[in-house]
């Protein structure tokens, strides 16, 4: 009988899997928005984002209401990493009624205990008291918070019964109360129960502990869970303390079949049947009530306490957790066992006192073996959702049961290891939880406000407002009419040129063509065929030696001819003579579709005697001299107006061009009798707009920040292309770094410490943003990117660097959403419709890769230009394609 008691107390380690499996699952249900009403662990969110970073300074104070007591204390921090704070503390008895009387009497008592507190404290210096004090207030009880200071008491328990307090804010209570006292200085700026304290006094510098474990009367855990798994609280990056309220586990059931019929009778016995299943289980309150229940029934079934008087072990509370732990801790003999029996009024034999020990010691033992199986749940919880495959981390521990069991710690650790192998736990015990705690909660969230004060002002400027981005849409529209005009077009920081393409593709085009592009990453040259079926490529990367990018024209062309004759006998096309197209990626005048002007070379181009020069023509001259007759250059193409005609094949709504990568730029179908540097009134004509200068004229300085500023003045052409500078590949990373310096000499970032990597230009790479922002998870390659910069990088510095390349990676959208506004609202008046339904070809590595890039821009855009229904399609070799299309569609009209 007495073996059959004892298995029934033992859970094989098979059930324990499955019982973490189903606090997994619970604490699931508990952090999502759609199921946390029903569920039975609570996973309360405490708006606590951060442990103790050890530079916490100044004076906290901590109100604490316990059974009974009010406890005020009073801790100093130091800066020093906590490792000695001072403490004073005072303990006021509760007068007689208080718990079940008003709501007004209680908080009037708790802040009549601070204000006494305070007085002795501070009497001989007044000094103090003209300095604000922040206050903690510890409040045991189940609420629903909101806010760190907000939080409604949803129901009493513990003996409590005070009228007027459910449903209200209980942080604003106190808060009155203080007042009255006249204590103005004190500012009670947190709430929080007993388990987050733990959790954060046993942080210190260097050491975050980021689990508390509480295994007392009741047992409680808490834990930071990445903050945007918990929907019920708005904050959505970094991590957030929360309170699993795990005692209620169980209570759907999924405890029933390891519950024995002891435990039922606590059940029972209890004031709440049916409820804390768990803590029933594991709490300090019931384990005491557990073991005289087994005694009870071991008893009627004769196998203890034959023939003896048990009477006094029918009332409920004389075996108490005292007398379980006394028995438990007496490891060699049962000399002490059978006193406390006696003295409880019982008459044990010596077997009897084998026996209630090894019933003590199942009951105990199982209680931490539960726990543990808990704790497992949560850490492999962790150690998922931070994507890591193992899990180093420090757990704080307070409770009687923690504290009086001497076997609890080696229980604990092994079955949590076999539960959990991919987690390595360190127990830290607590030291006075709930005062320093509570006193550390507070000083962390005031460091944390100082911070975001002091983050939201360096990067307020780059914030900009629906009001902003409407001027920034007027602005360009302002250019953009100055540009077509020929009287002010000279002036215009929006070149708006004319680009001799008359027609977005119709799907009539037919034939084979050969296209060039030169001035991208690659010098390529292509043949493209256009048939009823579709269109199909072929193409050839070619190298420009650097002698011939910086020798004479003849010579780069000649060059070129070369390759073209090289690509058409490998492709077998000599004996046919096909139009080309050619995308020309730099600044042209262009006067036809085959006549444009060079005006300045980049990128390294300096072949002489091209600069004001028809490039079409220079190319004619080389295949002249070269007697090459298999081509006839019909155009010279831009590559936004080569990604509208990509673009436009697939899709016939395609009549803008946009481009987001190293730089920026956009091309559009306007009115020809609105574009006045071009002769006829008749029908359209793509208009390369040259936005990226848009600015240029000092139309934009108001937007351009400290950090703007800065970099503008680091490359080849200050004050140019202004408009480009705050949006395109080349300049994002670069504003990042700016940023990140000034938050660091500021000490928001990395301790306060610059790397001399971080220091140096461009190497904070645009596309560190893409993976930066990419998902919520992405911290081991946040943390790789900035090991690459040689900077040491807390949790909170990766969540910091975020949102400084959201600010700035989002103000580019931005931008460039009123730029494109501008662009679809002229459009739509030019035709005169209430509603615009247009599609944009996009190119540009940044707007394809980027993972919020493309979202805000659409989302930005929608707003602007509300009567307009805008459509992105992603180009796919816009330079090849589009040139040869633009030859296409030009000999259709020719035709
Ligand atoms: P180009 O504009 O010269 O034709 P791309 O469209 O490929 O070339 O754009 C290149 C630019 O894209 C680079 O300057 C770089 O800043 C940026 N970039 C490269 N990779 C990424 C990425 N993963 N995310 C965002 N931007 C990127
Ligand atoms: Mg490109």
């Amino acid at each position: 009988q007495i073996q059959r008691a004892l298995r029934s107390l033992s859970i094989p380690l098979e059930r324990l899997h499955i019982m973490k499996g189903h606090m997994m699952q619970d604490m699931c249900k508990g952090l999502s928005l759609q199921t946390h009403a029903q569920a039975k662990v609570r996973m309360l969110p405490t708006y606590i984002c951060s442990t103790p970073n050890g530079t916490e300074k100044g004076n906290f104070m901590v109100a604490e209401l316990c059974q009974n007591q009010v406890r005020t204390v009073l801790v100093t921090l130091y800066g020093d990493g906590n490792m000695s704070p001072q403490m004073m503390y005072k303990i006021f008895d509760m007068p007689e009624g208080i718990m079940q009387g008003t709501g007004e009497a209680l908080f009037d008592f708790i802040a009549q205990c601070v204000s006494q507190f305070l007085a002795e404290t501070f009497n001989s210096d007044t000094s103090k008291s003209e300095e604000r004090l922040p206050l903690g207030f510890v409040f045991p009880f189940s609420c629903r918070q909101t806010q760190l200071d907000k939080a409604e008491l949803l129901s009493w328990s513990k003996g409590f019964s005070c009228s007027d307090v459910v449903g209200q804010d209980v942080v604003q209570l106190l808060q009155s109360a203080i007042n009255k006292q006249e204590l103005c200085h004190v500012d009670v700026v947190a709430l929080m129960n007993d388990t987050v304290g733990t959790m954060m006094t046993c942080s210190t510098e260097g050491r975050p502990c980021e689990v508390a474990m509480v295994a007392d009367k009741g047992s409680n855990c808490c834990f930071m869970a990445e903050a945007y798994l918990v929907e019920t609280a708005d904050e959505t990056s970094g991590r957030m303390c929360v309170n699993t309220e795990w005692g209620c586990f169980g209570d759907d059931g999924t405890l029933n079949d390891i519950f024995t019929p002891y435990d039922e009778c606590v059940d029972v016995d209890s004031s709440n049947p049916g409820e804390k299943r768990f803590e029933k289980m594991v709490g300090t309150l019931y384990l005491g009530e557990i073991v005289r229940h087994a005694l009870i029934a071991l008893t009627a079934e004769k196998a203890i306490f034959t023939g003896t008087d048990i009477a006094v072990l029918k009332e409920k509370g004389v075996f108490t957790m005292q007398h379980v732990l006394e028995i438990v801790r007496n490891e060699d003999g049962t000399t002490d066992v059978k006193k406390i029996l006696e003295v409880l009024g019982l008459q044990p034999s010596e077997r009897d006192c084998g026996r209630v020990q090894q019933i003590c010691r199942a009951v105990v033992g199982r209680a931490v073996t539960l726990h543990a199986a808990g704790l497992a749940a949560i850490l492999s919880y962790m150690c998922q959702t931070r994507d890591m495959e193992t899990l180093m981390v420090n757990v704080g521990m307070e409770g009687e049961l923690y504290k009086g069991y001497p076997r609890f710690e080696e229980i604990l650790m092994s079955v949590s290891r076999l539960l959990s192998p991919e987690c390595m736990a360190t127990l830290l015990p607590s030291r006075d939880g709930s005062g320093r705690g509570a006193a550390m909660v507070t000083a962390v969230a005031l460091r944390l406000a100082a911070q975001r004060r002091e983050v939201n002002e360096v990067l307020a400027p780059l914030q900009l407002s629906r009001a902003d981005l409407e001027k920034v849409q007027a602005l360009m529209r302002e250019e953009m009419d100055r540009g077509l005009c020929k009287e002010t077009n000279a002036t215009a920081s929006v070149r708006m040129l004319p680009t001799y393409v008359s027609h977005t593709p119709d799907g009539s085009e037919r034939g084979d063509f050969l296209a060039l592009d030169l001035g991208g990453t690659n010098f390529r040259v292509l043949v493209v065929h256009v048939t009823q079926e579709g269109i199909s490529m072929a193409s050839e990367i070619y190298i420009i030696p650097a002698a011939i990018m910086q020798g004479t024209g003849e010579a780069l062309f000649d060059h070129i001819i070369d390759c073209i004759i090289d690509f058409q006998t490998k492709q077998n096309l000599m004996t046919h003579m096909l139009p080309l197209g050619f995308t020309f990626s730099f600044p042209c005048q262009q006067v036809g579709l085959d006549k444009a002007l060079l005006l300045t070379w980049t990128k390294g181009f300096s072949a002489s005697g091209c600069v004001g020069q028809d490039v079409v023509q220079l190319l004619r001259e080389a295949a002249r001299r070269k007697k090459h007759l298999g081509m006839q250059v019909v155009a010279l193409v831009n590559d936004t107006v080569g990604t509208m005609m990509a673009c436009g094949y697939d899709d016939p709504k395609c009549e803008i061009g946009l481009i987001v990568g190293t730089g920026t730029n956009a091309c559009y179908m306007e009115e020809m009798r609105n574009v006045g540097t071009v002769e006829g009134d008749q029908g359209r004509m793509c208009i390369n707009m040259e936005w990226g200068a848009f600015g240029d004229n000092g139309c934009l300085d108001h937007l351009f920040t400290h950090f703007d500023k800065v970099v503008d003045e680091s490359t080849i052409n200050p004050g140019k292309q202004r408009f480009e500078k705050l949006i395109s590949g080349m300049y994002l990373g670069e504003i990042v770094r700016q940023i990140l310096m000034v938050m660091t000499e500021k000490e928001l970032l990395f301790q306060g410490k610059i790397s001399p990597k971080l220091q140096t230009r461009n190497i904070f790479q645009t596309k560190f943003l893409s993976t930066i922002e990419r998902n919520g998870l992405a911290l081991r390659q946040i943390k790789a990117i900035l090991h690459e910069l040689e900077l040491d990088a807390c949790f909170e510095d990766c969540v910091l660097l975020r949102e400084v390349c959201q600010t700035v990676s989002l103000r580019a959208a931005q931008l460039c959403a009123a730029g494109l506004a501008a662009v679809v609202e002229k459009m739509r008046e030019n035709r005169g419709l209430d509603q615009l339904s247009v599609t944009v070809g996009v190119d540009g590595t940044l707007y394809k890769l980027h993972p919020c890039f493309s979202k805000n821009l659409q989302k930005t855009l929608k707003d602007l230009a509300p009567n307009c229904n805008v459509s992105f399609l992603l180009s796919e070799d816009g330079s090849g394609k589009g040139a040869a299309l633009v030859a296409a569609v030009a000999s259709r009209a020719a035709n």
